[in-house]
């Protein structure tokens, strides 16, 4: 991947400093101050690429500050390419080593290139989790309040630990499903990797809709991470590897969509055709993927799905958007589309609905304090729309979302869209 002073320097210039995108952005919103905001960001960026700052610790930790929302590129007029300037400078700082320690390499090394890039290894870890808390070990420790022995971070990292299921994604769906009726279309799912293990009932009620819908749905047993995570800290070549992976899994001919229900994972699978641009070998599939990348919420507008006639009991339904389907793939009037055309569902506009929630990918781990601070924010907004239910796309969104709703005793309830609109068709009474 390209520095920051060899990418293209049209990208680099692109900000007019205008500070349109200062009120979009929640760092500079929390800070005020010029460097915390996406003109301050690009300003530095285009330092280094003009040769006159190095990359130091500040810098570094000035991109790890940043949350990647992209709320800057949906209020930017220019069209910045914020993504890429983004991903670029913390690859660069990666590549500097200015942040390294050897915790941080060995927490790095364990995560990214350990545990997400091996699948069955995460499974066994998710199962791990599951029986850790079926088995009522994790009731017994907070209980007892075990949790005081450990150091201040883990005891936020314990109260945060995610419900597994029970069972993961390859026992809920099986690799080639039919509709009942005439297929009209053929799709790939995609089941992600936190999503399989702590959402799989999502892609079930996925792969349900778009069966609903006339599509024959291929779902491999055995998925690797989409490589988001890798690419969002700067470990890009690793990113590259698994996109050529998810490549491999597909018979991209054969079918007429590939379907994510996962706003992060989706606004970086639909980059694929950028970031294998160079290689000999996957570049014109990349391009090929791109353009058949399609989030569920977008592809089931775009056939035309079917509304549910049945109505399940009334309910008021407020909807939180994800960042990375609102201001990366710009989706944001499809998931209301489905969210209204359940018979009985209330939808009600939720204050800053997208205004990021703090998950961030690992960023309510790496920066607990501002995550926690915009996660209060969300929670507040929540609570005075008194839904009993929260909808968002995104697996990080959804346990960020659990997790404030838990620790400030607000008894909403968060779903997938998707999983709303399969629960209407279910209740459908057989023709
Ligand atoms: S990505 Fe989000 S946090 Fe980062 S500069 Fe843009 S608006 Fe601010
Ligand atoms: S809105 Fe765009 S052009 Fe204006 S300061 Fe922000 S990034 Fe630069």
């Amino acid at each position: 991947m390209k520095t920051l002073r060899e990418m293209d320097y049209s990208v680099v210039q692109q900000c007019m400093h205008c500070g349109m995108c200062l009120p979009t952005c929640p760092t500079y919103d929390e800070t005020k101050v010029e460097r915390n905001s996406p003109r301050g960001r690009i300003a530095l960026m285009r330092a280094i690429a003009d040769g006159k700052l190095e990359v130091t610790q500040a810098f570094a930790d000035e991109m790890y500050f940043c949350l990647g929302c992209l709320a800057c590129e949906t209020a930017c007029p220019a069209g910045v390419d914020y993504t890429e300037l983004f991903e670029t400078a913390r690859a660069d700082a990666e590549r500097s080593g200015v942040l390294k320690s050897p915790k941080r390499d060995a927490i790095r090394v364990a995560i990214l290139k350990g545990l997400f890039t091996r699948p069955r290894l995460l499974r066994f870890v998710g199962r791990l989790l599951w029986l850790y808390r079926a088995s009522g070990a994790q009731r017994v420790f907070r209980a007892l309040q075990l949790n005081r022995l450990l150091p201040f971070r883990f005891r936020e990292l314990e109260r945060m630990t995610p419900r597994a299921e029970a069972k993961f994604s390859h026992q809920l769906i099986r690799p080639d499903e039919r509709p009942a009726g005439q297929v009209k279309y053929r799709v790939g799912l995609l089941t992600g990797c936190v999503q399989d293990i702590v959402l799989s009932q999502v892609n079930r009620d996925t792969a349900e809709v778009l069966l609903a819908n006339g599509c024959e749905v291929f779902t491999p047993p055995v998925q690797y991470c989409c490589g988001s995570l890798h690419a969002h800290n700067g470990d890009v070549d690793t990113a590259c590897e698994l996109a050529r992976k998810q490549l491999d899994a597909f018979d991209l001919n054969a079918l007429d969509a590939i379907i994510t229900n996962a706003a992060g994972c989706g606004s970086h699978l639909k980059n694929y055709d950028h970031l294998l641009a160079d290689d000999p070998v996957y570049a014109a599939r990349a391009k090929i993927w791109s353009a058949k990348l399609k989030d569920i919420h977008e592809w089931l507008c775009e056939i035309g799905f079917r509304h549910p006639t049945s109505s399940p009991a009334e309910q008021t339904v407020t909807y939180h958007e994800a960042c990375h389907l609102c201001h990366g793939q710009k989706i944001t009037r499809q998931p209301r589309e489905i969210l209204r055309a359940i018979p009985g569902l209330k939808l009600v506009e939720l204050t800053e609905s997208t205004w990021c929630c703090g998950s961030a990918g690992i960023y309510n781990i790496t920066q607990p304090e501002m995550a926690g601070k915009l996660q209060e924010r969300k929670i507040r907004h929540i609570a005075d729309t008194a839904a009993p239910v929260v909808a968002t796309a995104n697996p990080g969104c959804h346990l960020q979302l659990e997790s404030g709703a838990r620790k400030f005793s607000l008894d909403t309830i968060v779903r997938h869209p998707v999983s709303l609109l399969a629960e209407a068709y279910r209740l459908e009474k057989p023709a």
